[in-house]
């Protein structure tokens, strides 16, 4: 299997909003700054998303303001998964604060 396989399945980490694992995180995930994906946003996070360029190719991208990692540089998805499949055991973290507001808007999306 490759690298980039073994990310494909890999848990993501829910982390407490003061985890100082936050702090220690290499990278950022970034989706590219698209019309299509900025769409997809939902609604509780439309007046939080931060803008930047991917820092290994420059694209635009887009992030939650509030919840970006302060350490970590923003690459877009495509440049991350390349710098990430070189690593040995990358962990992926999100804060529990986010997939709980994720959960919660799936929810009542599906009721409607
Ligand atoms: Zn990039």
């Amino acid at each position: 299997m490759s690298n980039k396989e073994k990310i494909i399945i890999t848990k993501i980490e829910e982390v407490s909003d003061d985890s100082a694992l936050l702090e220690q995180a290499d990278i950022s995930v970034c989706l590219e700054e698209t019309e299509e994906n900025i769409a997809r946003v939902p609604p509780m996070w439309r007046n939080d998303i931060g803008h930047g360029n991917c820092a290994m190719c420059g694209t635009k991208v887009f992030f939650r303001a509030s919840a970006a990692p302060p350490n970590a540089k923003k690459l877009c998805y495509h440049c991350a998964m390349d710098e990430i499949g070189d690593s040995e055991n990358p962990i992926f973290l999100t804060r529990k604060s986010g997939a709980d507001q994720l959960r919660e808007y799936l929810k009542k999306k599906d009721q409607n």
